[in-house]
């Protein structure tokens, strides 16, 4: 067979150093053959997690737990299979012999961080119904819902509640950890994911088909307005509604009900929104009372204030 891949004399002839060169990865050397860094895999936290041996051309992270030779180091890198991967790096084995860098290869890179790319890992054995979630009022079938829920493992969301996040096209691409005491910070997430892009939910959001949308601030509003029964419902992670945000927003839906929280920030905020919103889509504006925020409301408590809105924008289409 012609296109037989033989994976064995591709890990021999692919050194990790080279490969490790070719993607740009930053790393120090600990040790003869060793060498430690932020994992490029996962690109979250832990100065240290990524672990490489150039002598046994193996890596292995001890925050997203990937690890392996060249052929899975490429695969994670490239997010492909280990077959496609072999390919790859067959192809950059030619390369690596010649002194000059490859061809592109740097702004291939630069290009990739620029969006948050789909995670190629899931975080496993997470407790969806740790007294965190039921304290904040979150029920077990809303935790399982979104995915959220206490995790003991090991990295950067080491005790922490993680909420994934999803892009538009509903595929994971980063966790946001949050505290279940009073360590700081009280939300983590991973150094570079792009806020600005990505509504929390929003995929979720869209599947409804629904023609009015909303908005609130944070995670837990989100899942509290969700499970009160109005599932095109998403989260700004924040109080500031970006452009690329806001693309993405009215090119789902049609009319935008603002719910931010109802301290001087989210007043603020409310208005600065809407001002963006208002010339491109109709927006109605929810006011809660002072100090109050949405995941603070009973489910009823939801449902009276945002169904009325969402009625009154029906009418007036
Ligand atoms: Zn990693």
């Amino acid at each position: 067979m012609s296109n037989w891949l033989d994976f064995k004399s591709i890990k021999r002839d692919a050194s990790l150093e080279a490969v490790l060169r070719h993607y740009r990865v930053d790393l120090r050397r600990s040790g003869q053959h060793q060498y430690r860094g932020r994992c490029p895999i996962h690109r979250g936290e832990g100065r240290d997690a990524f672990h490489a041996n150039t002598a046994r051309n193996v890596f292995h992270c001890f925050a997203c737990g990937a690890g392996g030779t060249v052929l899975e180091f490429v695969a994670a890198m490239e997010r492909c299979s280990l077959y496609e991967a072999a390919e790859k790096l067959k192809m950059m084995s030619n390369s690596f012999g010649q002194s000059k860098p490859v061809p592109n290869g740097k702004e291939l890179v630069t290009e990739r961080r620029k969006v948050s790319l789909p995670l190629t890992f899931s975080l496993r054995g997470i407790d969806c119904a740790h007294p965190y979630l039921t304290d904040r009022g979150i029920v077990k079938e809303t935790a399982l819902t979104f995915g959220v829920g206490f995790y003991t493992g090991p990295g950067m969301m080491h005790r922490r509640l993680v909420i994934p996040i999803h892009n538009a096209a509903g595929e994971l691409i980063a966790y946001c950890g949050r505290s279940v005491d009073q360590t700081q910070p009280r939300y983590r997430v991973p150094p570079g994911f792009a806020k600005s892009e990505v509504l929390f939910n929003l995929h979720r959001a869209a599947a409804t088909g629904e023609a009015s949308v909303v908005v609130v601030e944070g995670f837990f509003d989100c899942m509290k307005v969700h499970h009160a029964g109005i599932q095109a419902v998403v989260a700004l992670m924040g109080a500031i509604l970006y452009e690329p945000q806001c693309r993405a927003l009215l090119g789902r839906f049609h009319q935008v009900i603002l719910m931010l929280d109802g301290d001087a920030a989210g007043r603020r905020a409310t208005k600065v929104i809407a001002a963006k919103l208002r010339p491109r889509c109709p927006v109605h504006i929810v006011e809660l009372p002072v100090d109050v925020q949405p995941d603070q409301l009973s489910a009823r408590e939801i449902r009276q204030i945002v169904v009325p809105a969402l009625q009154r924008r029906l009418a007036l289409r």
